[in-house]
């Protein structure tokens, strides 16, 4: 949590704030705020370990800080009250009425249910972000598919289009450009389109907005963002792009109360293909040009097959879904299903009675296992979340793997680490990603 804080500000305001009492030892009444280092040391002292840090700022900025705070708030916490917003921030009571009769003013917040506030003559008034307020198209390019659809400032969203992901680029640039277009252009939405978030399966350089690397689709160097522009100049608005297992794990973040006080965590993005996010000190790690969380290449077996990105026995040459289909369709056996997605759900559910298919499973949780072993020894993470296609897997699978964790990872690298499946699906978590990534940043630009 951060209190914002700003020279000149009163002492006494600041500190009751914080600390929910008048008592300010020895500062006289209507002390203004001189030396910050010295306020943060007092307060300090006096909420002992509480998580929190004062941040410093000059006061027409800190309250504009304020009002980012706010918005986010509301936009997590659908339905809180001012007075949960003034527990939560210690901001002044007064300070948060004038907020949020701002954001209500600028429709980016409007009130919902009134109800018992539980004192007398104050009644609970909730408050919501407007959907409406700002709309983002949002993509998940996937190997085989590609969905296209809406987002929106309450995070909620909607997948309007479905179309195959050629591994020819330029026969798939053709299609799914005008699919956007076509959104950016309909009529019917009630705000106009604000931006356009995509999820890529491979390595991206944000900067750039350029897709680097998608092994499977062998597509290299692509800037996008750039391709998109000058195809329609007319859609002049901002272009997001990010890694799918990292906007995987925002969402996850986000949404999920299992994991959302934690600092460190890795995620395993299960798909064709296996890629991850590292989340290090609350800030998800990207490394020096973007490629960390790539521990789909991280080698568990030195002299296996050759991989696509040339290394020798990378992680996802076992555990990937399509391996997993594979090694069940030989011999004759077919799984049902158009593509490796639909074939890996039947074989999860075929797994019921399939000895053979149980067998595969439990193959591919001993490899599993050998994996987060190793990023468990090298992280000390607090969870390690297995998402994608990998959130179908049945939960006596999970345990054998959590067993071999166990057994294999150093022993107080394990003590406190909870190893689970991610709660949402792999086309939801990708989406929601996607649209927390264009809202976040609608927010930032609308307020700051
Ligand atoms: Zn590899």
């Amino acid at each position: 949590m951060f209190i914002y804080c700003s020279e000149g500000q009163d002492v006494f305001e600041v500190a009751s704030a914080v600390t929910r009492g008048p008592d300010t030892e020895g500062t006289p009444a209507g002390a203004k705020i001189r030396n910050l280092n010295f306020v943060w040391y007092k307060l300090k002292a006096k909420i002992g370990g509480k998580n929190l840090e004062i941040k410093t700022m000059n006061s027409e900025s800190m309250g504009r800080s304020n009002k980012l705070t706010i918005l986010n708030l509301i936009r997590k916490y659908p339905g809180i009250s001012r007075r949960e917003i003034v527990e939560m921030t210690g901001l002044n009571p007064s300070t948060v009425t004038n907020i949020v009769f701002d954001l209500i003013e600028k429709q980016f917040v409007q009130e919902g249910e009134k109800g018992f506030s539980g004192k007398p003559g104050k009644r609970r008034v909730s408050l919501l972000p407007s959907k409406e307020a700002a709309t983002a198209i949002i993509v998940k390019i996937g190997i085989e598919n590609t969905q296209i659809g809406l987002g929106y400032l309450d995070n909620s969203f909607e997948n309007v289009y479905e179309i195959k992901t050629s591994s020819n680029f330029d026969e798939f640039f053709d299609i799914f450009v005008d699919k956007i277009h076509t959104l950016y252009k309909n009529e019917s939405l009630r705000s106009k389109v604000m931006s356009l978030a995509i999820s890529v399966p491979g390595i991206v350089n944000k900067n750039a907005v350029s897709m680097e690397i998608v092994p499977h689709l062998e597509w290299s160097k692509i800037e996008i963002g750039k391709r998109i522009k000058e195809r329609f100049g007319d859609m002049n608005i901002p272009i997001y792009l990010d890694n799918e297992a990292k906007l995987s794990l925002m969402a996850e973040m986000y949404f999920n109360e299992e994991i959302d006080k934690f600092k460190d965590g890795v995620y395993v993005y299960v798909s064709q293909g296996v890629g991850g996010a590292l989340l290090v000190n609350g800030h998800i790690f990207l490394g020096t040009s973007f490629t960390a969380g790539e521990v789909g290449h991280m080698s568990i077996y030195a002299d296996g097959p050759v991989c696509h990105c040339g290394n020798r026995g990378c992680w996802e040459e076992y555990i990937s879904i399509d391996t997993i289909v594979r090694k069940y369709e030989v011999k004759g056996r077919v799984l049902e299903g158009k593509n490796f997605k639909e074939k890996f759900e039947n074989l999860i559910l075929k797994g019921e009675k399939d000895k053979i298919v149980q067998d595969i499973l439990i193959e591919m949780m001993h490899y599993l296992a050998v994996g987060i072993t190793n990023l468990t020894n090298i992280i000390n993470p607090q969870f390690v979340m297995i998402g994608g296609m990998g959130e179908k897997i049945p939960n006596t699978y999970i345990q054998t793997l959590k067993n071999e964790v166990k057994e294999r990872a150093l022993e107080s690298a394990t003590k406190d680490l909870l190893i689970m499946t991610s709660s949402m699906d792999m086309i939801q978590s990708t989406l929601e990603g996607c649209t927390l990534m264009a809202m976040d940043e609608f927010s930032k630009e609308a307020i700051l």
